[in-house]
Order: structure tokens, then sequence, then C-alpha cells
């Protein structure tokens, strides 16, 4: 067992993970430069500016990949900011990948939830919202485009806790709205805040700032901007939530920042205050026990792996969460699943398009190693001899599927492996029918484009086509039953079971009335959204 020293500590202390939820559209690319802008990690912004591409067809998607070298799906920013190690995980754009954002959150301590002021409360960001609730995390609202017209602030804030069920704390309140917006009152400092400059969102605004009654903001605001903003303050202070960081810490209360990721306005002040509330990673849990981020062993679990990250290398990269310990380079750890030593070797930190290599990492940082095809998603490696097996990553339910093979025949075992491949880095699920009259592989994805993908990587990697023929069944749920018998199943004609690639049993079907006909005549039978593998 090693020993911890001061310096180790104040590392973990200092460290903030955090991932950036959303609608696409609403602003998390803006606000994911202006971060890093703020953060010194680049000068002007605009830098990741090309990352919107990603949003555009999976065709351009490909392009992009094949003309950078490097997948647009993922990417760990780290920066230095107040004296934190700011380490913001980076997901996909494109909502058909949000299987890939899904598991990222499971990396992250906590999450920001980038809401557009006109649109509010949209589809994805509820989606990606259930998954944190699940994790519990604390979960911070980023209100954006205030600099537009929008709905009214209160009736933002209602819609929050109305459609998310998640009660609210604006921790400032937006000065001037539609087209008008000036600045934030703060409501924690008891102070305006009314910025200036910025070119037009280039570089980082400043702020005058001082007590809402000085004269100046009477001058700068105007008597009736002034008075309505002195009532609204008013009312929140009457009739809203109390704060209480406990609440904010396990998830159940959400502190409201308004500003404008375009002009900075509101940015810097969400940042300092998004650092002070938020905690160093907390301990993780290996089979029921908690797990203590200080614990001088290493220890991390693989939340995604990537492949193709450069082509021209055809490589696969594990993205390890390092959950305890000091991670060195070239370092020996335990692979939990069977035991088996493996050296990490080749990390890297990825920065944009940019990776680097990493002579030490800390737990809350994320790292990519080389994967010679050994790892899976949710593995533990483990330093030392106790064993350490974190929970595994949730299998999410996919929503379209498809039947697929080989277009030859005689292509059947590169075929096999292909797939099983591009199951283990769960770029598709993959499910077998039971009983149904179906011979091939059934594949289900969260997102239509992961069928593109899917294809273009059979042809390109494994040198397979496929003929695909996409299924009416929509939802995917998986068993739970002590003696599960397929054949006492009692099915209705629009649902089908099958065995997903653990083994476990799955009904899909087409929607929720076929749902509750099944459930009807097959009394006991508890079907759940996501799966386990453990
Ligand atoms: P993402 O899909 O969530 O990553 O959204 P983007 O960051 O790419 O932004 C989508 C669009 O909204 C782009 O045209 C941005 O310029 C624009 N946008 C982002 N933030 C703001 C903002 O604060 N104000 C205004 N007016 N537009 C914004």
């Amino acid at each position: 067992m090693k020993t911890v020293n001061q310096s180790f500590q104040d590392e973990v202390r200092r460290r903030r993970t955090f991932a950036i939820i959303s609608h696409p559209d609403a602003g998390k690319t803006t606000l994911t430069e202006k971060l890093l802008l703020y953060g010194g990690a680049i000068r002007l912004a605009g830098s990741v500016k090309s990352r919107r591409a990603q949003r555009h067809a999976v065709s351009d998607w490909m392009e992009i990949e094949k003309q950078r070298g490097i997948s647009v799906t993922s990417s760990v920013l780290q920066f230095e900011y107040m004296g934190h190690m700011v380490n913001l995980l980076d997901t996909p754009g494109h909502q058909d990948f949000s299987e890939d954002t899904y598991r990222t959150l499971m990396a992250a301590d906590n999450a920001v939830m980038v809401i557009d002021c006109a649109k509010g409360v949209e589809a994805q960001t509820k989606k990606l919202f259930q998954v944190c609730r699940l994790r519990g995390i604390p979960i911070f609202t980023f209100i954006n485009k205030m600099d537009r017209a929008g709905k009214d602030p209160f009736e933002l804030l209602e819609e929050i806790e109305q459609v998310l069920g998640i009660e609210s704390y604006p921790m400032n309140w937006p000065v001037g709205t539609d087209g008008q917006f000036r600045g934030v009152y703060n409501r924690v400092k008891a102070q305006m805040e009314i910025f200036e400059g910025g070119h037009h969102g280039q570089s980082q605004v400043s702020a005058i700032t001082g007590d809402i009654d000085s004269p100046v903001f009477h001058d700068l605001l105007g008597e009736t901007l002034h008075k309505q903003l002195m009532g609204e303050i008013e009312l929140l202070d009457e009739a809203g939530n109390q704060f209480d960081l406990k609440r904010v810490l396990k998830g159940e209360l959400t502190p409201v920042f308004f500003g404008s990721a375009m002009t900075n306005f509101g940015v810097q002040p969400f940042l300092e205050s998004f650092l002070e509330l938020t905690l160093p990673p907390a301990p993780r849990f290996s089979q029921g026990k908690e797990v203590d981020p200080e614990r001088p062993d290493f220890s991390a679990f693989i939340f995604k792996i990537q492949a193709n990250m450069n082509p021209a290398h055809r490589d696969r990269i594990a993205f390890l969460r390092i959950c305890s310990g000091r991670f060195s380079k070239g370092m020996n750890a335990t692979l939990s699943r069977n035991s088996k030593k493996v050296k990490l070797a080749q990390p890297q930190q990825f920065f944009a398009q940019d990776r680097s290599s990493v002579e030490e990492a800390y737990p809350g940082d994320i790292i990519g190693i080389h994967d010679p095809g050994i790892f899976r998603i949710g593995d533990t490696l483990f330093e030392n001899d106790d064993l350490i097996q974190y929970d595994d990553i949730p299998v999410f339910a996919p929503e379209h599927f498809a039947k697929i093979h080989a277009k030859d025949s005689m292509k059947r075992k590169q075929f096999i492996k292909g797939i099983q491949q591009l199951s283990e880095e769960g770029a598709i699920q993959v499910f077998r029918p039971i009983n149904s009259g179906i011979e091939e592989i059934i594949v289900g994805v969260v997102g239509i484009l992961q069928f593109e993908v899917l294809e273009y990587r059979l042809v390109n990697e494994y040198n397979v086509e496929i003929r695909m023929q996409q299924l009416p069944y929509r939802q995917v749920r998986w068993i739970e039953s002590e003696r599960f018998d397929a054949d006492a199943f009692n099915l209705t004609m629009d649902a089908i079971i099958a065995l997903d690639q653990d083994d476990h049993p799955v009904l899909m079907y087409q929607n929720e009335w076929s749902e509750e006909r099944i459930m009807e005549r097959n009394k006991g039978v508890v079907l759940q959204p996501i799966a386990r593998r453990t």
C-alpha cells in the first residue's frame, strides 16, 4: 500500500469534472468555446467552431473524420481556472450519437444543462437530464441566448420544474431581456454585474459591478428597467425556492444562470460560481463499497472505446476515467474482468483536434490508452492486489432496429468479427431473435445515423458489404424474471423476444400499447429500460 502525500491530495481536491448536456443548437459548442476562452485555453474564440460540422449529415461527418484524421465524436478538454483543474467531457453534437453521450455522463461528476431561452426544455435535454438523474449528480443550468428574444425568465424556471421535475434556484437574474440584455444581478453577492466589450464574443467582457441601489445603475438602466428588476428580485426572494447546497449536490435543486454564450455575457460569473459550488471527485462504488479518490492506489474504469481516432493507424483508444490514485505513464494494472496484467501504454490526453502524451494524471481526469482489442466498456483497471470492480456502465435501450446479414455468405467470418468488435465498442447493440422466424442478427441503435456508420465501417474496416432491413420495433426492454421461459411467454403479433449480447432476454415491440397487452398476458414479468451487465 502506498502512502498519500500532500501534493497528491491537492491535485485530487482541485479537480472538477463535468459534461454539458443540451438539445442541438442550444449553444453547447459556443459555451464550451467560451469556457475555454475564459480558462485561457484558447486566445480567440472560434477555434472549436469546426466541431459544429458534426451536426450535419453522416456523410459529412465521416468525411470530416477522414480529413482531420481524428474522430469528431469525442474529446476531453482540460484547463485551469481559479486554481482548479477543470475537465470538460465533450460529447457528440449530433443527437443520433446520444448513446455515446449517455456513457460519457457516467464518467462526469457534474452536468451543465444548456437551455435556449426561446425554446425552453427540449426533447433531447429531457432525455439527457434523465440520465443525469439516474446518476444523482449535480445539474447546473445555463439559460443561453439571453441576447435574443425569449420566454419570460419566470416562465422558464417554471418549465424546468414542471417538465424535468427538479427545483430551481436562480443564482443570478437577467437585467434586460428580448434584445436588451445588459448583464445580471448576482443574487449570491447581492450585486449588479453589467457587461461591456467582448468584441462580439471574441474576447472576455468586462463588468461594471456594484450595489443595485447605486445611482450608476439607475442611470445606466433607466428608471423603468431598474424598477422592474427590483420588483423581480423581491419576488424571487419572497416566493422562490431556498438555496440549499446539499440538495444541489444530490441533484435535487438546480442552480440557474442566465447568459449569452455568444456575447460572453454571464459566462464568467457562471464558471466561477460553478467551480465554487461543485465538489472534487466523489467516491465511486466497487461491489457495494465506496472507493475513496484519495486512496493512493490507482483505479479507473473504461466508459468509451473509440476506433479510428487516427485512421492512418486504425487504432482503438479506450477512455479511462480515473477514480483513485495517481496514474503514471507505462504503469501496470490489473483488468478486473479476467485478472490479466496490462501495461497502460501510450496514454494520451485530447484537446479538440490535438492529442498529447500524458506523464501523470489524477482522479477526475480522463485519459485515453491504446486498446489492442482487450478492453470492453465498463472494464475496471486497478493497481495492487485489492480487487476493485466499479459498477458497470448501463446499456441504454436502442430505439431503432434492423436485421442484417453479409451480402456475400463467404464473408460471414469477417462479418461476425466486425459486428462483435463494433458492439464491444458500444457503436451498436446486437440481438439474436428467438422463436420469431428471423434468422439474421438484429442490430439496435439509439440514433438512425449509427446504422450508416455501421455500414460504412463494415465496408471500410472489415471489407464486408451488408444487407440491412429496418424493423418496425421502437422499444426494447430487458426482461427480469427468475425463471424465464421463452416458450411459455405469451407474445402479441407485433413483438418478439431476443437475447442481447450477454444472453439476457429482451422484449422488442412497437409501442406502449403492445407493452401493456404483453404485461397483461404475462403477469409478474418486470421490464427494465436499462440493462446492467453485472
Ligand atoms: P450546439 O448545437 O448546442 O452545440 O449549438 P451551437 O453552439 O453550435 O449554437 C447553435 C447556434 O446558436 C449557432 O448559430 C450559434 O452562433 C448560436 N448561438 C449560440 N449561443 C448563442 C447566444 O448566446 N446568443 C445567440 N444569439 N446565438 C447563439
